[in-house]
């Protein structure tokens, strides 16, 4: 199959979690159409210099910060370097960065329900609070990652369904507050998709995860990715406020 041509020519975008899986490939398709692209990465700093590398040497200007999203003092500086003299270029952000910490509920310790809700939620919060002032000047878009795991739950993850619901809320009430600004926001709810967040999964539960879609197998981060570019896109333009699965037919 041959990949869509995108044009962004003159668009700054954030992409959060850009060091790999998802945010990687959103990182490199919005490049290759002409972003300006800025990517946060926590842990994967060697990831992360490597993919500016590989797409600064392809003649494309992609810049990473560092930032935990467990930090609020990170989320802070990370939008102090964004944000200059209250200018800022960005006008479209895809809060994508997420983590799991699966256990049984009754198992749960606090800690994990705190930092699965703090990096997922909490931080999309804090970092769209700081830059939603620079969408609504620049008439911008914004793109969050849920999960179908916010849609249907998951057994296993009643913190991160909690959370990815949540972030199914929040969008709907941010596209309502933005709406009359001229800035769209939208949901990308994926299934199961070949990231490092799957990757270790047995070959057996990945068989039979798989076997429980509709199209009887994983999605890629390109076909994701592909998604996203499409809600930031001028072909999206009378879209907002909307959860677009893309999970081969599991919901
Ligand atoms: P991934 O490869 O593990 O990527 C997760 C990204 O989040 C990485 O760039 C990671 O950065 C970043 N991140 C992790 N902890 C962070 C923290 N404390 N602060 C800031 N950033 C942090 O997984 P993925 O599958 O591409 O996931 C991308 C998004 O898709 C997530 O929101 C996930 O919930 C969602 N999703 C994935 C699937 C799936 O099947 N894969 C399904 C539904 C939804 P570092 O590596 O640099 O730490």
């Amino acid at each position: 199959m041959g990949s869509i041509h995108w044009n962004f020519k003159g668009d700054h975008v954030l992409v959060t979690g850009g060091s790999t899986g998802i945010g990687r490939e959103t990182v490199v398709k919005l490049a290759r159409a002409g972003a300006v692209v800025h990517f946060t990465y926590s842990r994967s700093g060697e990831a992360a210099r490597q993919l500016v590398e590989q797409l600064a040497s392809e003649g494309h200007t992609v810049n990473e910060l560092q930032c935990d999203f467990s930090s609020a003092a990170d989320i802070q500086r990370l939008t102090e370097r964004l944000t200059d003299r209250q200018a800022c270029p960005i006008d479209m952000i895809v809060n994508n960065a997420g983590v799991t910490a699966d256990s049984s509920l009754y198992n749960m310790s606090d800690e994990q329900w705190d930092y699965v809700y703090q990096v997922n939620l909490r931080a999309l919060f804090q970092l769209s609070r700081s830059m939603v002032k620079h969408l609504a000047v620049n008439r911008g878009t914004m793109v969050n990652i849920t999960s179908v795991s916010g849609q249907i739950g998951m057994a296993g993850q009643a913190n991160y369904s909690a959370s990815k619901a949540g972030i199914i809320g929040f969008s709907k009430a941010l596209a309502k507050e933005l709406g009359p600004l001229g800035v769209r926001v939208n949901c990308v709810a994926p299934g199961y998709i070949e990231t490092p967040m799957t990757e270790e999964m047995t070959q057996d539960r990945r068989r039979r995860l798989a076997q429980s879609t509709c199209l009887r197998r994983f999605g890629t981060s390109a076909e994701v990715a592909d998604l996203i570019l499409f809600l930031l896109s001028e072909h999206s333009a009378y879209i907002t406020g909307e959860v677009i699965g893309i999970s081969g037919g599991l919901v």
